[in-house]
């Protein structure tokens, strides 16, 4: 399909035990014979698919390095073509020297992500199992890790495929209808659509809810801890990261600047700022960090809101308590080692956990509540999401063709009306899978990868 056999690196640069040189496209197997000599005797091309020969690497007689060449042949392979993979020694010199004998035998040096392209315009691959293999690569955390394997197995595009049948089906009633407008065109009456549009929605509204919660399991929750001095932040923190991070003394006021932080509770990590307590001063530096308080809150996905249980509410707890009241915030009252006297009315409507981040209890109802909060309690890593921003705005995009589709026929508009909507959503569906995607867009895709990907 492709007139060019490229090559790349495929492994990390820097040194290592061993690196592997791929090369894909027609002319791989040829490629590889003028430059790697089995010490069996036999060609590369008198190999089937999936064998192994071990040999050497030789340039003009002289002998670059022992390698072991794996042969794969078209269609079975990552790029659907065929394609060689040569290990050798992984010195970075080592293996840029092969691969420049490869090139010089015939082979163009691989654009980045370009054997993911190929593989996903030979129909190895659906545009997001193409994508969730930069996440495969460059997951930071777990969560991330799994949430990629998931869709990798094709699990996300199953969950497409389903709309998009639905989707189909309704736009070929339209068709149908369009030529004959006389017959009678099963599935085409208006409870059959309307039944049909509602359940796209619901899924594409379920799907997008989902990729705001991945994104979050992905990236971490930008979180504010927030608090008069001394009623445990700092401690607090130290309970969630397990380290001594922040400095924790009796003197009100100490911990002053925003420290970005992070710890993983549960499946998501909390992307932290320990900050001043929220209080009018009239000490300068407390101040700043007053101010930087607020601003924290208002840059924050989540507010975790300290009390001292032990203590009655002061004016600032309550001032602080209407300040977050409209906000995505969990109200943790410390100190219950001691005793429990707050005032229970004032956190009416509030998300409340009652700990001590001194003796380290209350962690698991801690971290249910931050889930919840965090709109990822009912995601777990193993669930199907869409990965890339991407994604969500083509599946943001088939929603509001369905969304139109549903109003159009609910206001009595032609079918045809109906039916414009419904190839809009279906259109940027298959843009999300790349069924149906130009050129532009597959070049942004992969141009973000690597080398050798
Ligand atoms: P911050 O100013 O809000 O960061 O408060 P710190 O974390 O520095 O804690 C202030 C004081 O309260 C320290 O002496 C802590 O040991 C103490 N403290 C913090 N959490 C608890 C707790 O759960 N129980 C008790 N009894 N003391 C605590």
């Amino acid at each position: 399909m492709f007139e060019r056999t490229i090559a790349a690196i495929a492994t990390p640069a820097g040194d290592g035990a061993l690196g592997v040189i791929r090369i894909s496209g027609d002319d791989a197997i040829a490629i590889a014979d003028r430059v790697f000599t089995a010490f069996s005797g036999k060609k590369l091309s008198s190999l089937e698919g999936y064998s192994a020969a071990y040999g050497e690497i030789m340039e003009n007689e002289i002998r670059l390095d022992d390698a072991v060449a794996l042969v794969f042949r078209a269609p079975h392979s990552y790029t659907g073509e065929n394609t060689v993979e040569i290990t050798v020694h992984g010195g970075s010199l080592m293996l840029r020297s092969v691969l420049r004998l490869i090139l010089k035998s015939g082979a163009f040096l691989a654009q980045p992500g370009e054997f993911t392209k190929r593989a996903f315009l030979n129909g190895k691959s659906d545009l997001v199992k193409a994508e969730s293999v930069m996440g495969l690569i460059s997951a930071s955390n777990e969560a991330e890790l799994r949430l990629s394997r998931t869709a990798h197995s094709g699990k996300v595009a199953k969950k497409i495929a389903e709309i998009e049948s639905g989707l189909t089906a309704l736009a070929a009633s339209v068709a149908a209808y369009s030529d004959y407008p006389d017959e009678d065109i099963e599935g085409l009456n208006y409870e059959n659509f309307n039944s049909m549009l509602r359940s796209a929605q619901n899924a594409l509204n379920k799907m997008l809810k989902e990729y705001d919660a991945g994104k979050i399991l992905r990236e971490g929750i930008v979180t504010a801890i927030v608090g008069r001095p001394n009623v445990g932040k700092s401690t607090l923190m130290n309970m969630l990261s397990g380290e001594e991070r922040s400095i924790v003394t009796d003197v009100p006021g100490t911990t002053r600047d925003i420290v970005e932080d992070t710890v993983t509770i549960g499946d998501l990590t909390l992307r932290l700022a320990d900050t001043a307590g929220i209080r009018d001063t009239d000490d300068t530096v407390e101040s700043i960090g007053v101010r930087l308080a607020k601003k924290r809150i208002e840059s924050s996905q989540l507010i975790l809101a300290v009390f001292d249980s032990s203590e009655p509410f002061s004016d600032e707890d309550y001032a602080m308590l209407d300040y977050i009241k409209d906000k995505n915030a969990v109200i943790v009252l410390n100190k219950t080692d001691l005793k429990d006297i707050v005032n229970a009315e004032a956190l009416d409507g509030f998300t409340v956990v009652k700990i001590s981040a001194k003796e380290g209890t209350g962690y698991d109802e801690l971290s249910e509540a931050i889930a919840k909060a965090a709109g990822i309690a009912s995601l777990s890593p193993d669930s199907a999401v869409l990965l890339s921003e991407r994604q969500r705005a083509c599946a943001q995009r088939t929603l509001e063709g369905v969304t139109a589709a549903r109003e159009a026929l609910n206001s009595g508009m032609s079918v045809d009306a109906v039916g414009v909507c419904i190839d809009d959503a279906l259109a940027a569906l298959l843009e999300l899978t790349g069924k149906r995607v130009t050129n532009e867009v597959t070049d942004e895709i992969f141009r973000r990868f690597c080398v050798g990907k």
